[in-house]
């Protein structure tokens, strides 16, 4: 009776907000649910270097509760880093992202293929991170040269000690790093400057305007200069027009993703529309 009547007081109050709650409270329901069913894949979306060959990909989740109707990482990776799914969906991701990577490197042996994991700051913070992921290597018997997370600069909002330790003894088995929406987060420059990573990637909020806007292109421009002189490989995400390759490649640019290469994809598509072509190069 006084559970109702609240309820009802607070609809009353703010339908709106109600609503929000009890949908959140329904998508994390059937959230928990997502593993056990097999609801989520893996995308895969082209990195193209400057000369137009395939680097990789990035490896980009899914969750697709019902068929043909996918929800965005967008709307449910918040929701499993605050559940702590994100730990359990996170090893799944490197698990399968590991046994495609084995798959395509011996079709293209000839290739350094990489295939890049997004890696959430809870995850890449639990104690036995290296522990595990080494395991699921081993076990996936795929070249961890091939292997490169991306992580964001919330991962290095405390501790950088401990984050760079951690980094360092991750390349020591071969993986590479690369900093994700890099301009959007916290970190500072004294950061950048001591982490060991290969990759910064330039945020697709830069990219965008970047044929119109002055300031956009000053930024992307300053990005690439300085990545270019902390020897990192630059990589610009978001990618949807030629003109915006242009300026990219008029400023040094490594390398790019983005929609006018090719749009996350099922890896048999992928494997059809770029492993096969790649490794007939080879
Ligand atoms: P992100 O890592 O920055 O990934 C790039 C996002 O940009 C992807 O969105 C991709 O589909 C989208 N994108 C690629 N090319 C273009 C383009 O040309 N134009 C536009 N407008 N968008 C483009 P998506 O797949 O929805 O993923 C969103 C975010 O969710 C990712 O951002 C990443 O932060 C997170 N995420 C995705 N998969 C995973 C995962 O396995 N683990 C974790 N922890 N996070 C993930
Ligand atoms: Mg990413
Ligand atoms: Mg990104
Ligand atoms: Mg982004």
């Amino acid at each position: 009776e006084g559970k109702s009547a609240g309820r009802n007081a607070i609809r009353f109050f703010n339908p709106d907000m109600q609503h929000k709650v009890e949908q959140r409270a329904s998508m994390e329901t059937a959230l928990s649910r997502a593993l056990e069913q097999r609801e989520f894949e893996l995308y895969y979306q082209p990195q193209i270097d400057r000369e137009g060959g395939l680097l990789g990909a990035e490896v980009l989740l899914r969750w697709i509760p019902e068929p043909g109707k996918p929800v965005s990482p967008a709307e449910f990776i918040p929701l499993a880093e605050d559940t702590g799914l994100i730990v359990p969906l996170g090893y799944w991701v490197l698990e399968t992202a590991c046994l495609q990577l084995r798959a395509w490197q011996q079709q293209c042996p000839e290739r350094g293929f990489s295939l890049a994991v997004n890696i959430s700051a809870r995850q890449f913070h639990q104690h036995d991170f290296i522990r595990r992921l080494q395991e699921i290597i081993e076990r996936s018997g795929a070249d961890p040269c091939g292997l490169k997370l991306e992580l964001t600069e919330s991962v290095v909002l405390d501790d950088i000690a401990g984050v760079i330790e951690k980094i360092d003894g991750l390349r020591r088995l071969g993986l590479g790093f690369s900093m994700d929406d890099f301009g959007t987060g916290y970190s500072s420059l004294s950061y950048l400057k001591r982490l060991p990573l290969d990759q910064l990637k330039i945020d697709t909020s830069f990219v965008r305007d970047l044929a119109h806007s002055a300031n956009d292109l000053a930024i992307v421009r300053a990005i690439i200069a300085m990545g270019h002189s902390l020897n990192l490989h630059v990589i610009a995400e978001g990618v949807e027009t030629a003109e915006q390759k242009v300026y990219l490649e008029r400023y040094g640019c490594d390398a790019y993703q983005g929609y006018l290469f090719g749009r996350p994809m099922a890896a048999r598509e992928f494997e059809s529309r770029f492993i096969v072509a790649a490794a007939r190069m080879d």
